[in-house]
């Protein structure tokens, strides 16, 4: 079992792509810890750096409270499953699981009896004397864990163990590696794309974009109460409503977020009242999920959006409804282009510095320490703006008709508001 933490760690490409922007975290013994981003945002890089796999070109990384930067990956007591884990063709499954120790030179009655005890829990005991070429995808993968995780190391890392594998045979195994990495006690990092995966897997989530660490916390934490607009959008099954408003207080009696055609009073007894104040005639934006909007009576008195809907979509388990209603939709702040990393470390702009300032909350210790904030706030519209439709959860009957007129209650309590560079205004309580 072993602690690994990264501090301000980044990797620069031959070339110049930075692909991974000073992370900062710590996975606490036998944690399991998912890395969960994009294709491309790095994870596989941050992962291949905890392997010994990739150099670290900058910041530092303990294993174990060992500084480990320069650690040889035989030194480091860490196994490793990929996507396609590739097995001994020539050997049996037993031969497989059992050739890590057979290399240490174990007591082959000791390794005989771990291979079996390991073959049950990963459900393979009955495929031991067979060769990787007549088992299942599913099976390889069982096997390529086994053979991992046999000589008890003291961190293990998953790069998308799962997926290339079909749905259903990733449910299952999915629910088997968390029960076995828990019941062994290992810290394990796991990477993945898949949202899912992460919020069902993980005791908590790292998320990142661009090389950059976005959120950190547990699924409900980073679900609930996202720290930047890129982990809430990414995180909802629906496609998140990101709307464009600006902050204004009426003869200072409430405060209102106007989004042009329609506006949204919120009371000074609203908890995040006064941060929002802070604000006042700039614009920011506000995250809605479908599941907050709904439809309401004439004779709702609550805040509302009222529009046209232009069409219905059936999900099987539910309808969305598209509402024309004339506000202005936000795209998702991003970092800046990771190939800025040519110009050097440290060069990233005001956006990434505004979404550290939120994660610098998150992440306990002073692992933060050194890190420049910037000095000069810029009033800075990153993302572009359009017309677009306000999409609402109806349930699982379409209580409109597409071309009706649409009065959509709003949930104000729900309403996720962010910087324009994507941090959010009222940080996460964690
Ligand atoms: P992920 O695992 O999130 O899909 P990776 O860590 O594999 O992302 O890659 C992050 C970025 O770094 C990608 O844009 C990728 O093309 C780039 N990259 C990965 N390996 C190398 C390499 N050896 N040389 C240059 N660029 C690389």
């Amino acid at each position: 079992m072993s602690t690994v933490v990264l501090d301000n760690v980044s990797k620069v490409y031959p070339g110049g792509y930075l692909a991974v922007d000073r992370m900062s975290l710590r996975a606490e013994n036998g944690e399991l810890l998912v890395l969960l981003g994009p294709s491309g945002c790095g994870k596989s890089t941050l992962l291949r750096m905890i392997a010994g796999l990739e150099e670290v070109t900058e910041g530092d990384l303990w294993l174990g409270g060992t500084l480990a930067n320069d650690l040889a990956p035989r030194d480091r007591d860490v196994a490793m499953v990929f996507q396609n884990g590739a097995l001994y063709p020539h050997r049996t499954v037993r031969g497989n699981i059992a050739f890590p120790l057979e290399i240490a030179k174990a007591d082959p009655v000791m390794v005989r009896e771990r291979v079996t005890e390991l073959s049950k829990a990963l459900h393979i005991d009955e495929t031991l004397e067979r060769r990787p070429g007549t088992l299942s995808g599913g099976q390889r993968q069982r096997v390529a864990m086994g053979r991992a995780i046999v000589r008890q190391p003291s961190l293990f890392l998953m790069d998308e163990p799962l997926s290339n594998l079909d749905a259903g045979m990733r449910t299952e195994l999915r629910m088997e590696i968390s029960s076995l990495v828990r019941s062994l006690g290992v810290t394990t990092i796991y990477v993945t794309h898949d949202q899912v995966e992460a919020l069902t897997l993980a005791d908590r989530i790292a998320i990142m974009n661009r090389g950059v660490l976005q959120d950190l916390g547990t699924p409900g934490q980073v679900y609930n109460d996202p720290a930047t607009a890129f982990t809430a959008a990414f995180l909802s099954s629906q496609q998140l409503n990101l709307l464009a408003a600006t902050v204004r207080t009426p003869q200072n009696q409430f405060i209102l977020l106007d989004f042009g055609p329609h506006q949204i009073m919120i009371p000074w007894t609203d908890p995040r009242a006064y941060v929002i104040s802070q604000h006042v005639g700039h614009q920011i934006i506000v995250g809605l999920r479908p599941d907050c909007l709904a439809p309401v009576p004439d004779t709702f008195e609550g805040p509302t959006f009222l529009g046209r809907v232009r069409a219905l979509e059936y999900h099987g388990h539910e309808w969305l409804a598209y509402v024309e209603s004339g506000l202005t939709s936000v795209a998702v702040p991003e970092p800046p282009d990771p190939r800025r990393g040519a110009s050097g470390l440290g060069a990233s702009p005001l956006a990434v510095g505004r979404v550290r300032s939120v994660l610098r909350r998150l992440v306990p210790g002073n692992l933060f320490d050194g890190d420049a904030e910037p000095q000069q706030e810029q009033e800075q519209v990153s993302g572009h703006h359009r017309r677009a439709d306000l999409i609402v959860r109806l349930g699982s009957r379409p209580v409109w008709r597409a071309g009706e007129s649409a009065r959509v209650g709003v949930d104000v309590t729900r309403l996720m508001l962010f910087t324009m560079d994507g941090a959010r205004i009222d940080p996460p309580q964690r």
